[in-house]
């Protein structure tokens, strides 16, 4: 690498590879997200991963942070086993965890939401809550009237 220029600046000494299109940035030129360096314009692509997101995420709507973290399955599981609240807390604490690995490095998320789809989270996380507690709300109300009906026939 000693060797190398900046792709953008011939004159100058190149201090890093993009990590997507293998080019050499200068110090001044070098963008580092999630402690991976890139050039500006790949930069662009990648978001850092935020440990604050992931928490907001997972708080309102159990298994959401983990799709932020780009684990779409756990997240699943967590969002279909939310209610049970064990799930829920666990969900909390591991979106938390595993955004912050990934923003200094030690983890690498399979798939880090693509711009639209952050944004869909930004803005969606909170009416989706709503739907998700309505919807255990009227789950436990069912399962409390069946209860209640069987009572009254036994
Ligand atoms: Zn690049
Ligand atoms: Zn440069």
């Amino acid at each position: 690498m000693s060797e190398e220029t900046c792709y953008f600046h011939s004159q100058t000494q190149a201090a890093a590879i993009c990590t997507d299109c293998k080019k050499p940035v200068c110090e001044l030129c070098l963008k580092t997200v999630n402690a991976e360096p890139y050039c500006e314009a790949c930069a662009a692509n990648h978001y850092e991963q935020s440990p604050m997101l992931a928490f907001l995420f997972a708080f309102f709507v159990p298994g959401l942070g983990q799709v932020y973290n780009g684990d779409w399955q756990k997240g699943l599981v967590i969002f279909l086993t939310g209610w049970l609240i064990l799930p829920w807390i666990y969900g909390i604490f591991d979106a938390v965890t595993v955004a912050n690995e990934i923003r200094i490095g030690v983890r690498k998320s399979a798939t880090v939401p693509p711009g639209y789809l952050l944004l869909a989270l930004k803005l969606g996380f909170l009416p989706f809550a709503c739907v998700y507690f309505c919807g255990v709300f009227v789950l436990f109300t069912a399962i409390a009237g069946l209860v209640k009906l069987l009572l009254r026939l036994g």
